[in-house]
């Protein structure tokens, strides 16, 4: 696998490209081709495409559309080959094709990142300008080499700050690297959840298996210098941060078992939301006597073929693999508390078409035009449908008009998959407001599954788990060889196991009190040069890519390192009345999203009740106040 960059030159014929324009994607092609050949005639008024989110295939446009945008592309694509390449686009004109393309007006206040984003490959406009002296001092210690660590690493890189980062397992890729359950996939599309530095144009699928993705971040990792500087088996125990010296300590426990301090200026933890699995408090868990694991724990050596499976969950891990299982055991009995609602993605297990590929890797900017296109629609675009309406009524099923279009949507989908098993339905038809939990991408793959003969789909709550089996609360037994649990992770439980200990002694764990907050989820006080990823309040529910947030919070923390060596200091730490002031502000927003007012079941509530996990605003929001950091809400030291 290579990470591509570069568009290569046209030499195909007319005939091949018109064959390629069949698989493209028009609302995306059109003003990469308008930059391409500084021809902004290509966008027509009566070929804009719908911004609906969802939005429909090819933007909605009707057959006739389709026909004389295809003959516009098709007459572009010559002229590109022929004539090449226009200047780049100025800022207005970028402005008028963003304007085109999501048909609003007010979409301009997203011009500054358009503009980043639409970069060529290899200008990468978010990696440091500047470099560290040399002469000065400076280390930082990176925890974990998943997504976040490998990023972080890759800037610092760039800055010339040395860096080591320490890895309990013995290879880079984080989740990506744990998670081999059958069928694991990720569920935000390829252009998307993807290093804006490190793009591809040759992503086979739309929608990565888990081993793709593995090899993505292994490919980076190694392009970006950092896989080098990982210390893999290696597990930190315990960071203390040394008032004297301004400096942190970090305990680790080497691959020999023997333990060791590694000092550094600053700390960037990067060890996730969903690294610790979590299984149930079910009486008699540990009493089962055949094969028992976690989706993110699976044990391969178990083969599950011709076997009695019983599947505790049905959230996003476990509805990606009871699909991919169902086929080969002798009998599956899922075991349901709460239903997931489903997105209707028929392409989601697809490779990438052909066309589309050579449309990726020729025409200039149609990958980042996709990627912003996903952007616009897929993750701007469902915020509304994720905010309350305080005027709307009740608020248990729905939250607003437009969060109830989406339940009809995702409704009827259900309906229409469940058509012949009204039994089924009714079981999985969620009774809560959509985008209270993570939504499932399907292509069909739940309903086929839970709708076979070997399949039993069981809501009657689990009273205990046996030595055989598990009984649930009607008093019935069910008899199994293998135990699998699809129950999610202790998301609000932020950087255990580990012990945190910052200024004046004080631990992280007990000034958070289950409560995690952080200021921009980046810093917290009384804990200076410890920046975290991925941290509180950073993840995003009804889409969005993560690895967006991720490099958000390294160019902060760049500019972090970077204002503390300009101005000579050892260390920043939040204020807390920055702090404090974020928070609330987060709070009352979070407090305004479906999943803040939702009573339903989810990771996104800590123990005190609190959303601890989620971003409750869009993603320019986040990228605007990440662009550097606010002095007055450091004390330096
Ligand atoms: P999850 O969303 O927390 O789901 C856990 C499931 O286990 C739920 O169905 C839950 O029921 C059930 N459960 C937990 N404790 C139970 C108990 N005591 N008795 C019965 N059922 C119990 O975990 P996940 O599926 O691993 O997903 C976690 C997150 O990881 C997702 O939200 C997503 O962000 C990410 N993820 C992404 C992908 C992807 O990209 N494709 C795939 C997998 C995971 P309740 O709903 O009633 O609590």
């Amino acid at each position: 696998m290579t990470i591509a960059r570069l568009t290569e030159t046209i030499t195909t014929t007319d005939e091949e490209m018109a064959g390629d324009l069949e698989a493209c994607h028009l609302p995306a092609l059109l003003p990469a081709l308008a930059q391409a050949t500084g021809d902004l005639s290509l966008l027509r008024d009566g070929l804009r495409p719908v911004t609906a989110a969802p939005p429909p295939p090819q933007g909605g446009l009707s057959a006739e559309q389709l026909v004389e945008a295809r003959e516009l592309a098709l007459a572009a694509l010559q002229a590109l080959r022929d004539g090449g390449e226009a200047e780049r686009a100025n800022a207005g004109d970028l402005r008028r094709m963003m304007e085109w393309m999501t048909g609003s007006t007010s979409a301009s206040e997203y011009l500054p990142l358009l503009i980043e984003e639409l970069s060529p490959f290899d200008e990468d406009p978010r990696a440091p300008q500047w470099r560290k002296d040399p002469a000065t001092e400076f280390s930082v210690a990176i925890i974990g080499a998943g997504m976040s660590g490998i990023v972080a690493g890759a800037r610092l890189k760039q800055a010339g700050v040395p860096f080591v980062v320490i890895e309990k397992n013995p290879d880079v890729g984080g989740t990506w690297l744990e998670n081999t359950y059958p069928g694991a996939r990720v569920d935000v599309s390829n252009a998307f959840y993807s290093y804006s530095f490190a793009q591809r144009v040759d992503w086979p699928q739309h929608y990565s298996p888990q081993d793709v993705l593995l090899n993505y971040f292994r490919d980076c990792a190694e392009e970006y210098g950092v896989r080098e500087q990982v210390r893999f088996n290696t597990e930190v125990l315990s960071c203390e941060y040394d008032d004297d010296r301004n400096t942190w300590a970090l305990l680790v426990r080497n691959p020999d078992g023997g333990e060791e301090r590694i000092e550094a200026n600053a700390v960037v933890s990067a060890v996730g939301q969903l690294n610790q699995p979590k299984l149930p408090d079910i009486a008699g868990r540990g009493s089962f006597e055949g094969p028992s694991f976690h989706s993110a724990r699976w044990d391969h050596d178990v083969d599950l073929g011709g076997k009695r499976v019983g599947v505790v969950g049905t959230g996003a891990s476990a509805a990606q693999f009871i699909p991919a299982i169902a086929a080969d055991v002798e009998q599956l009995t899922v075991f349901q508390r709460t239903p997931p609602w489903l997105v209707a993605v028929p392409h989601y297990q697809d490779e990438v078409p052909e066309g589309q590929q050579w449309l990726f890797q020729h025409v200039p900017h149609y990958a980042h035009w996709f990627r912003f296109w996903l952007f616009w629609t897929t993750v701007e675009g469902m915020l509304p449908a994720a905010r309350v309406d305080p005027e709307w009524g009740p608020q248990e099923r729905s939250v607003s008009a437009e969060n109830d279009g989406m339940r009809a949507m995702m409704t009827a989908y259900l309906e229409q998959q469940f058509a012949d098993r009204p039994d089924l339905l009714a079981q999985v038809l969620p009774q809560y407001a959509p985008a209270s939990k993570r939504l499932v991408l399907d292509n069909g793959a739940w309903a086929s599954a839970l709708m076979r003969e070997n399949v039993e789909l069981v809501t009657e709550p689990i009273a205990e788990i046996t030595p055989r089996g598990v009984t649930t609360t009607d008093g019935e037994e069910r008899a199994f060889d293998a135990l699998l649990y699809g129950t999610g992770f202790q998301a609000s439980r932020f950087l255990t196991p580990m012990t945190v200990v910052g200024r004046g002694g004080v631990a992280l764990h007990e000034q958070w009190d289950g409560d995690a907050r952080a200021y921009m989820g980046i810093t917290v006080p009384n804990f200076p040069n410890m920046f975290l990823m991925y941290g509180p309040n950073t993840n995003i529910v009804v889409n969005g890519s993560i690895i967006f947030f991720s490099e958000c919070e390294v160019q902060y923390i760049l500019k972090c390192i970077r204002l503390l060596l300009e101005e000579g200091h050892r260390a920043m730490d939040c204020t807390s009345e920055a702090h404090d002031a974020y928070n609330e502000r987060i709070d009352e927003a979070n407090s305004q999203m479906v999943w803040g007012v939702a009573t339903v079941n989810s990771w996104y509530r800590n123990e005190t009740g609190r959303s601890a996990q989620n971003w409750p605003f869009s993603l320019l929001e986040y990228w605007e106040q990440t662009r550097r950091p606010d002095p007055a809400a450091y004390e330096f030291l």
